[in-house]
């Protein structure tokens, strides 16, 4: 078997009464985009601070690249870190930004020029680099970041929410950006997130936390359509539950007025169910209907907006339908507790 890039073994970390980290276990692969994904508190950053080396852990070992770093200073690791808020010198220009690292270990200049602007040719700022970061735009400052920690080659990269700060349509060029940075560059990433869309979209493979704990660690395919605990199916997505079953969303067909039957209308699946609109919310691309079954369960279904209007959407609400989907598309849970009930 190949030696992994991070090889995490019964990780703790406590903070007085607090257990930040109870016992992780994680073995990441080289040049894998590997994101840990959870709920504000969940450990993740705390799990990278230790793979860092900002924290001592209160037991358990990390191993980079075979090798066990678990009593080494940060330096002494060949990890980077990119944090949320970037952390830019204001007073340098984005250059000067990118090139600090290898001034402080003493790069010869030269070189660290070369290697800056190497750096700021992969994240396309080679035309910006007499900047300051005010004079840049949120996604800008995000890239030299990001370039600053790529001018060291190192061979795990560790990325604390670094998108975060950006808004909705910045933060999805971003990400295209980030995965193909990473790609080219044959890095490993460790991205931290909170958010499921970003975690699904970027990642080989995910580790769902929660309360300092690993729930799952799968593809994203996986953890989405094979949810193995209440806790990742309820914050993975939206999971119905209908009787023992569990549905997604977007695999529930919605048949208003018998227009299931129609050609070209929504597929009808070999699972039924009769209920009531109780809301309807047009999103552009989707509607997202809440429908009352008769059976008293409520459920939320996704349907593309492929021939209908926001006028024909908004007038199904208190309309009687059926709904169906496909029996392949039901997952069982077999953890106790109750998943979050779907929110309209
Ligand atoms: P996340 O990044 O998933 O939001 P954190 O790793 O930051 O989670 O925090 C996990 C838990 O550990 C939280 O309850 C947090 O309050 C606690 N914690 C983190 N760092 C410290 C610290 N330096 N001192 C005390 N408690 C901390
Ligand atoms: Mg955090």
């Amino acid at each position: 078997m190949p030696v992994s890039a991070v090889r995490i073994r019964d990780l703790r970390k406590t903070f007085g009464p607090v257990e930040a980290v109870a016992g992780v276990d994680l073995d990441i692969r080289d040049g894998e985009f590997f994101s840990m994904l959870g709920p504000s508190g969940s450990g993740k950053t705390t799990v990278l601070r230790l793979i860092a080396g900002f924290e001592r852990p209160t037991s358990g070992t990390i191993e980079l690249g075979g090798r066990d770093v678990t009593g080494l200073a940060p330096f002494d690791r060949d990890v980077n870190t990119v944090f949320q808020d970037y952390a830019l010198f204001p007073h340098l220009d984005v250059l000067r930004n990118v090139e600090y690292g290898m001034k402080v270990r003493r790069v010869p200049k030269a070189e660290r020029r070369e290697r800056a602007l190497e750096a700021l040719r992969s994240v396309r700022l080679e035309g910006m680099r007499a900047r300051r970061p005010a004079e840049l735009s949120g996604g800008q400052r995000q890239r030299v970041a990001l370039a600053r920690a790529l001018v060291n080659e190192p061979k795990v990269l560790l990325l604390d929410e670094p998108l975060g700060a950006l808004d909705l349509k910045l933060r999805e060029e971003m990400q295209v950006e980030l995965k193909s940075i990473q790609r080219r560059a044959g890095i490993t990433f460790v991205f931290v997130t909170h958010d499921q869309e970003e975690a699904l979209t970027l990642s080989d493979r995910i580790a769902v936390l929660d309360g300092g704990r690993v729930q799952q660690v799968g593809t994203p395919a996986e953890v989405y359509e094979r949810p193995a605990t209440e806790f990742v199916a309820g914050f993975v997505g939206t999971t119905n539950r209908i009787g023992e079953v569990c549905v997604r969303p977007e695999k529930i067909h919605v048949h208003v007025d018998g227009e299931g039957e129609r050609e070209g209308g929504p597929d009808t699946g070999d699972r039924q169910a009769l209920g009531t609109v109780a809301e309807v919310v047009y999103a552009g691309a989707v509607t997202r209907y809440v429908v009352d079954l008769e059976s008293g369960e409520r459920v939320v279904a996704l349907q593309q907006n492929l021939r209908t209007s926001s006028m024909d959407v908004m007038g199904r609400r208190g309309a009687r339908v059926r709904i169906s989907w496909h029996e392949a598309h039901e997952f069982h849970l077999s953890g106790a507790g109750s998943a979050p009930a779907p929110a309209p």
